[in-house]
């Protein structure tokens, strides 16, 4: 697959698109921070005074740039193919609050309703302002019914687990029960290992099959009307919170019997700026540090990995994955063995002038980081694979005998 240059036959590097979002009514633009005219992915910051700088990206879109492109662009058609493959996928969504991250993953028209969390109208939205998300999944279905009109023998099953990382706590933004605030949920979900699937999974999530587009799109509208309702109802802040969405897509053949399992995973990171700490007070300041720590952690990790990727020897290097909920989750996503998509998203506010330049340097971090992406072959297939292999040597050289 073709994700923006593999430079070893077997590593893929972390693919890192930049998207400006168009000022909004009211907002005036700075100079500091520009694209290239002639559409060359660079990002010019300071240009022409001697503190200037240049960044080089995979692709960037500059404020015109509709969805669509920004899923062509972005190259979310390769992922999906190698979801269907068996190889996971994350894409995930990094910027400031207001630079335009769920605008790029949802793309939902909201209407406010007075009182009441702002709601997500069923058809309201135009095709043309989906996001990210909804592309995929569409896309998806696309192809697991193309694939299986052109062999009957293969199955492919959609599964689907939508759930928030808010505090450093796991919530379930499809079971009600997060929603309502009991003591019991408070405390969130727990990550456990899980040893049959070699991968970390959140116990007691739940997950749903889903048999069309129509029915994965339902469900997520369901969990993005649930994340704006717990902000309202439970005083949190969504732009605090992390949104991870996990689609994954497992091939049978021959029957029943499990060939891969692959996960495209669509994340909405918390705002990245710095929490201030004067003005938040009790509850709100703790909530601030705990944002912290998964996206403080999320960068040490893009940090550490990208200087293990600049070392010819591959050297060892510490990763600290463990010391947050959102990068043990993700473990997988960042630098090891999926492909990875980063968006970050800014402006040209000259008030966001600094953030931008952190997410800048994040995401050009980020594009040196290598991954080794891998099939998630079944084990059990791998199994009967291999004693059917054995069995036919031994045939082979009784044969002989
Ligand atoms: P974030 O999720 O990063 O906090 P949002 O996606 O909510 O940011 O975007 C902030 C505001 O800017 C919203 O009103 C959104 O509709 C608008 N916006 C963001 N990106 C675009 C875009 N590409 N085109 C039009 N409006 C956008
Ligand atoms: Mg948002």
């Amino acid at each position: 697959m073709d994700t923006g240059g593999k430079d070893e036959a077997s590593l893929a590097k972390v693919r890192v698109c930049v998207r400006f979002r168009p000022l909004l009514p009211g907002e005036e633009g700075g100079s500091r921070i520009t694209w290239d005219e002639d559409n060359a992915p660079r990002v010019y910051v300071a240009p022409g005074r001697s503190d200037a700088k240049t960044f080089e990206f995979d692709r960037v879109f500059q404020p015109s740039t509709s969805q669509p492109e920004v899923f062509q662009g972005a190259g979310l058609e390769n992922f999906l193919d190698a979801v269907m493959e068996g190889y996971h996928a994350t894409v995930f969504a990094y910027g400031q609050t207001g630079s335009g991250k769920t605008h790029t993953m949802e793309g939902f028209v909201y209407q406010a309703v007075p009182g009441k969390a702002p709601q997500v109208k069923p058809g309201s939205t135009p095709s043309e302002s989906l996001g990210l998300v909804p592309r995929s999944i569409e896309g998806l279905f696309r192809r697991m019914e193309s694939k299986a009109e052109t062999d009957s023998e293969q199955l492919f099953t959609l599964r689907l687990s939508f759930l928030q990382i808010y505090n450093e706590r796991i919530f379930d933004l499809l079971n009600p029960v997060h929603l309502s605030g009991a003591t019991t949920a408070a405390a969130g979900l727990r990550l456990r290992w899980n040893s049959r699937e070699a991968a970390v999974s959140v116990e007691n999530l739940f997950v749903f099959e889903c048999r069309t587009p129509e029915e994965a799109l339902g469900y997520y509208k369901a969990g993005v009307r649930n994340r704006t309702v717990a902000s309202h109802q439970m005083n949190q802040a969504s732009s605090r919170s992390h949104s991870v969405l996990m689609l994954t897509v497992e091939r049978r053949s021959g029957g029943e019997r499990l060939e891969h399992s692959a996960k495209l995973t669509l994340v909405d990171l918390a705002g990245s700026e710095r929490q201030a700490a004067t003005g938040a007070s009790g509850r709100t300041l703790q909530e601030s540090v705990g944002i912290n720590q998964s996206l403080f952690v999320l960068r040490k990790v893009i940090t550490s990995l990208a200087k293990k990727s600049a070392s010819k020897s591959g050297s060892f290097a510490f990763v600290p994955y463990r010391e947050s909920k959102l990068t043990v989750l993700l473990r997988d996503a960042i630098g090891g063995s999926g492909y990875t998509l980063m968006l970050a998203c800014l402006s040209t506010l000259e008030a966001s002038f600094e953030e931008s330049l952190s997410t800048l340097h994040y995401a050009c971090t980020a594009g040196s980081i290598r991954n080794r992406p891998a099939v998630n072959l079944d084990p059990m297939s791998q199994l009967v694979r291999r004693l059917r292999q054995e069995v036919q040597s031994l045939k082979g050289q009784l044969e002989a005998a």
